[in-house]
């Protein structure tokens, strides 16, 4: 979809995606120089950081593996149950990897605290998490992100792999919605 062609349920766009190709560029650049001369592996959370795993991936020089797990927090609406299931665990195991975590947002943080201390618990060499996104009441929980494409404001966003009931995923560019695709 275009950006001149938004169609009337989306509000506005938030990040284009030339504004998204070059961060992840930077972030990609960033993430070769800190790994050089190790045995990466980025870790994608589904569905949502599927766009950001395959761009940010492209931007890489270094070899790199790449795995996928999938959990699940939100359910089909816009709020945070604070309940985290792994629906697909990883099919590597990351005892003595040097891990990348790779999100497409972080809100609540939540999801996140939950994920690194589940992985921790696994003995990776390292652990470190690159979001495209994150919005303020992350702050709220210490995280330590190094790597943070977007710091964005409290708005409920989609696009670029984020969806509102599973739509809107296949936009190039972050927006918000309409009021009227919530109901109001
Ligand atoms: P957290 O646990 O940090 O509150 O939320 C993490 C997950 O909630 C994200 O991976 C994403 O799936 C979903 N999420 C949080 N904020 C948004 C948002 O603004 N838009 C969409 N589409 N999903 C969100
Ligand atoms: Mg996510
Ligand atoms: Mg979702």
């Amino acid at each position: 979809m275009d950006e001149k062609d938004m169609g009337t349920d989306l509000a506005k766009v938030l990040i284009s995606k030339d504004e998204i190709d070059a961060k992840l560029a930077e972030l990609g650049a960033q993430i070769d120089r800190d790994y050089a001369g190790k045995d990466l592996l980025i870790v994608g959370v589904l569905k949502g950081a599927v766009m950001v795993m395959a761009d940010l991936a492209r931007t890489l020089h270094s070899d790199v593996t790449m795995d996928w797990m999938a959990v699940s927090s939100y359910g089909m609406g816009t709020k945070s149950s604070g309940v985290v299931r792994i629906l697909k665990d990883l099919d590597t195991d990351i005892s003595g990897r040097d891990v990348l975590i790779v999100e497409d947002i972080i809100d609540s943080g939540l999801t996140l605290s939950w994920l690194l201390s589940n992985l921790q618990s696994r003995n990776p060499a390292s652990l470190e998490v690159c979001t495209l996104l994150r919005k303020p009441d992350a702050a709220k929980v210490s995280i330590d992100v190094r790597y943070v494409g977007f710091d964005i404001p409290n708005e409920f966003v989609v696009g670029y792999g984020l969806d509102y009931a599973e739509k809107f995923r296949n936009l190039p560019f972050v927006g918000t919605l309409a009021p009227h695709v919530y109901g109001g």
